[in-house]
């Protein structure tokens, strides 16, 4: 078993001085929560950055996008990018607005989706500071955004992609490879080759039986992990998530109505339209009209497309499967669903009914009881999404009061993320070879679960690291 040096920052210089060079891995995000990813793999006196996301959720967390980076960027020598969700890579433009000018390593794949959702953060953003400024709800005058387009456009042209499953000599005596992790379309668990140790970053891990992405790759032998814990305490429902949505699916039809689901842009909406495909092809549900509105999920629908080698279906599979739907991309298109009055499906964005066109929808479906709302999703407590689900009789949509008559539905199956028995099954398949495993991005109660099942089932030391700690891998 390795020894854990858990010492505080100074205690490291002096381990320098002897002449000694141990790796040392800082975790300045995603501990004790799940966002803000960012670890600092140091060796030799290069200092590598996996992952760089933003804080989201609570208001405490999202303060610390505002506070300047625990340490300097400009001493960073490479970034690498496990993928493209923003609790990842939604803090890139920042590290680059404060100096960063190295190269950023991630998949081909990653690093189109990467930049679809950076601009889109970017333009969020702006919109904020706008509605702060006019509104007057911010004490900072003028209010401004975290970072803005030309920031986004600064970080993708530091960008440079890497095959999968190859080293990549990036740094003098560091190598990376990328594997893949199946969570969404590019992403992948990097294996850092330190000297002689080598260090696996998990990312976040996809499900074993994933539709179009497959399961993730196995983990082998390694001296340190760094795994994530998102659903560290919680199993999957055993339920046929596909069978769940055809039963809604054909109920609605048989009343004559439409089906809302709200669903992320990104590799949701893409696993919605496999499933729907697969329901009408095998004459599970009738041939009904599919809409997906959603500007951000039609681009991202496009980059499934070309980078077809990143996923199990070919080119035309993939464009037969996406055919399914009628890509919805002007606001007029949208306007015009309003008036439909025949059965029909429409997928439409944001996930959680936060914000987006799925907030028209809303307003035009939730008041009749022949429709139905299907969340398909984690819904994070208090938004307009698990306010539906937990059955509240109104719903406030644009300062609007609206009865919910339609009926809602939630279906948990189509999660993008490894439960607890799959994080274990991956972490197994290293062969009892890991000196130590770090659990990171998972609430507290989440993380603290695995660590025990890691340490009692499968006999390796674990730990749960704290915002700021260093750990030296000796
Ligand atoms: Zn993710």
């Amino acid at each position: 078993m390795g020894t854990i040096d858990k010492s505080n920052h100074a205690s490291i210089p002096t381990v320098l001085a002897k002449g000694i060079s141990p790796a040392t891995l800082d975790f300045y995000g995603a501990a004790g929560t799940v966002t803000g990813s960012k670890t600092l793999l140091t060796f030799n006196g290069y200092r590598l950055l996996v992952d760089c996301g933003m804080f989201q959720g609570h208001k405490n967390l999202r303060q610390l996008n505002w506070i300047d980076l625990p340490f300097e960027p400009k001493r960073l020598s490479a970034v690498v990018l496990t993928h493209a969700h923003l609790d990842h890579a939604g803090a890139l433009p920042l590290l680059v607005k404060q100096g960063f000018c190295g190269p950023i390593y991630t998949s081909a794949a990653s690093m189109d989706v990467a930049t679809v959702l950076l601009l889109d953060s970017a333009n969020l953003q702006q919109e904020e500071a706008t509605h702060a400024n006019r509104h007057n709800t911010s004490k900072h005058h003028p209010a401004k955004p975290l970072y803005d387009m030309a920031d986004v456009e600064a970080t993708v042209n530091l960008f440079k992609p890497l095959s999968f499953g190859d080293w990549h000599h990036v740094l003098p005596d560091i190598s990376i490879k990328l594997q893949r992790a199946s969570h969404m379309l590019g992403a992948a668990f990097v294996r850092v080759q330190a000297g002689d140790r080598e260090v696996v970053f998990s990312g976040d891990l996809g499900r074993a039986q994933a539709p179009i992405l497959g399961a993730p790759e196995t983990l082998g032998p390694v001296d340190y992990v760094v795994m994530e814990s998102t659903y560290g305490n919680r199993q999957h429902r055993t339920e046929d998530p596909k069978a769940l949505l055809a039963s809604i699916i054909n109920a609605t039809v048989r009343r004559g109505g439409a089906v809302l689901i709200p669903a992320f842009a990104v590799g949701r909406a893409q696993v919605l339209m496999h499933a729907i495909n697969d329901l009408i092809e095998s004459k599970q549900i009738p041939k009904l009209p599919v809409f997906l509105d959603s500007p951000m999920a039609v681009n991202v629908t496009k980059l499934y497309q070309k980078h077809h080698r990143d996923h199990q279906l070919s080119a035309e599979q993939i464009k037969m499967v996406f055919d399914v739907a009628q890509l919805v991309d002007t606001t007029q298109a949208s306007k015009a669903l309003h008036a439909l009055k025949y059965p029909r499906i429409i997928i439409s964005a944001s996930g959680m009914a936060t914000g987006g066109r799925v907030l028209h929808h809303i307003c035009t479906l939730v008041g009749e009881q022949r429709n139905s709302i299907v969340f398909a999703g984690f819904q994070a407590a208090g938004t307009r999404g698990a306010r539906l689900v937990a059955g509240e009789p109104t719903v406030r949509v644009f300062g609007q009061d609206l009865e919910v008559k339609a009926e809602i539905h939630s279906i948990e199956g189509f999660s993008a993320h490894a439960d607890a028995d799959q994080l274990l099954d991956w972490l197994e398949s290293a062969g009892g070879s890991p000196r130590q495993v770090f659990l990171n991005h998972g609430e507290p109660t989440a993380a603290d679960t695995l660590r025990q099942r890691v340490v009692h089932e499968l006999g390796l030391p674990c730990q749960v690291p704290l915002l700021g700690q260093r750990f030296a891998l000796i």
